[in-house]
This record gives structure tokens, sequence and C-alpha cells, in this order.
């Protein structure tokens, strides 16, 4: 169970006070509201620290982008290049660069992380353990999603998780104090939207997305780690198919001390 304990970081309480914030997430009024109120309230509040986190390989993050674009122009976005992502992916990054006019911010993993753990344990030690898989993530996504979100001076970001995604993000609240990134504020604007929700909107406002989805992705991850699915499979089957679903997150979204699954 998320708990709302966590004090709030210095930079998050400077255009809105601690206690307005604590009252607001409390009260449970951002579950009431559209993901475009939303935004537009994250907006008013933090920009230009705010900064929506955009996979380029989910539906999700881009119909985002369009409606942070559609609030505030300047709105910023930043991906997590771990090295191993599809040409497909990198074509869409730089097809949303030329759309929106927008800096897409590329943050990456420190190369001597990654040289060490390929020297230990091979290039596609993901295939041979949880542990290894878990590894991986942490190195070529949780580090320097801490990093950057403790480096950049952001007081709040988005991000595309929804409920009925997985398991493990069955209690996704609209609003929290993120206590995994320092106490800043995370918006999860369409946590209460189903995966045709986002494919209306994407469509509604011709929206780009990575070209895969036409190909039996519905979701597009790093390449050795996703891949198509059938009719009828589940929307995450085709994201690290050899584990069980409750091992499925990268850590980016989980406390793996507190909800076990981890990394
Ligand atoms: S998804 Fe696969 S390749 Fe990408 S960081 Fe995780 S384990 Fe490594």
């Amino acid at each position: 169970m998320r708990t709302m304990a966590a004090p709030l970081s210095q930079s998050a309480t400077q255009k809105v006070s601690s206690n307005e914030l604590l009252r607001f997430i409390r009260s449970n009024a951002a579950e009431t509201l559209t993901p475009q109120e939303l935004l537009t309230w994250g907006i008013k509040n933090f920009a230009p620290n705010l900064a929506l986190s955009c996979s380029f390989g989910a539906p999700e993050g881009l119909a985002l982008l369009d409606m942070m674009h559609r609030i505030d122009p300047a709105s910023r976005v930043f991906v997590l290049d771990t090295g191993r992502m599809r040409q497909e992916t990198y074509d869409l990054i730089d097809r949303v660069r030329d759309r929106y006019d927008k800096n897409v911010e590329v943050v990456f993993p420190r190369s001597e992380d990654v040289e060490a753990m390929v020297r230990e344990r091979g290039l596609n030690l993901f295939y041979e353990s949880v542990e290894n898989r878990q590894r991986c993530c942490r190195v070529r996504k949780v580090e320097p999603m801490n990093r950057y979100l403790a480096e950049s001076g952001l007081q709040a970001w988005v991000t595309g998780l929804r409920r009925d995604q997985n398991v493990t993000r069955g209690d996704t609240p609209k609003v929290e104090v993120d206590e995994l990134h320092g106490g800043i504020i995370k918006l999860n604007p369409i946590a209460d939207w189903s995966h045709d929700q986002v494919m209306d909107y994407i469509e509604e406002h011709d929206v780009p997305t990575n070209r895969l989805h036409a190909q039996g992705y519905p979701s597009v991850g790093c390449a050795p780690c996703s891949r198509a699915i059938g009719p009828g499979d589940d929307i995450r089957a085709g994201r690290w198919w050899w584990e069980s679903p409750d091992t499925k997150e990268c850590g980016i979204h989980v406390d793996e001390e507190n909800e076990g699954s981890g990394i």
C-alpha cells in the first residue's frame, strides 16, 4: 500500500504552500479532475520545474505530451535512453522534436556502471535470472531516473501510469508525494483511463506514436525485452515475457523494499 507520509521537499513548496498541497492530495480532489485539468494545475504550480517522463514506446506518454503541449508549448519532456532501445523509438523521438518543436531531454546511464555490469554478467544477462534483469533495469533506467530527478531541479513530474496496466499499478493515485524521489510531486493524470480512452485521444488529435504498435507491440521497451503479442494476450504480455506478472516492474515506480517486486 502506498503511503503519503513523506515530508515535502522544500523545492516542491515554492509556488504552492506545503499545507495547501497536502490538503489537495489528502482530499482526493485530483481524482475528480480530467487529465487536462490536473495537468493545468501542475503546470500552473510547478512549471518550468515540471516534466513529463515519456518512454516513447507507449501511447500514454505521447497522449500526455500532446495535452501538455496544448496547455503550455514550453512544457518539458524527458526520456531515458537505456542504450538498448529500438530504432523505431529513436525515430519517434525525432518526429516529436519536429512536430512540437520540443527539446526532448535525453538521459543516459552512467557508462562505468554499464561497463562493469556487462563485464561481470554479459550483454544478455537479463534472460538468466530476475536478479540479473533487475540489475540491468537498475543500471539503465532506475539510476539515471533517480539522478535526473535529483539533479534537474524538478519540483514535480508526470507519468502515464494507468491502474489497469498491471497488478502492481492497481492503487496508483492521480497525485502523490513521491517518496522514492525526495518528496517531489508525482502526477499520474490518466491513472483511471483505459487503453481505449488513450487510443481515442491519440486518434482524435493525430498524435505521433511508435510505428511498432501497428506490428503488435502495445508497448515498446528495450529491444531484447519486448516483443509483439497475439490477439487476446494481456497488454503487457510482451514485456519480460519469461517472468511472472508480479515481478514486471523496472523499479522506477515501485519501492523495492516495501513492495517486494522491485526493480
Ligand atoms: S528492459 Fe531489458 S534491456 Fe532494458 S534496462 Fe531492463 S533488463 Fe535491461
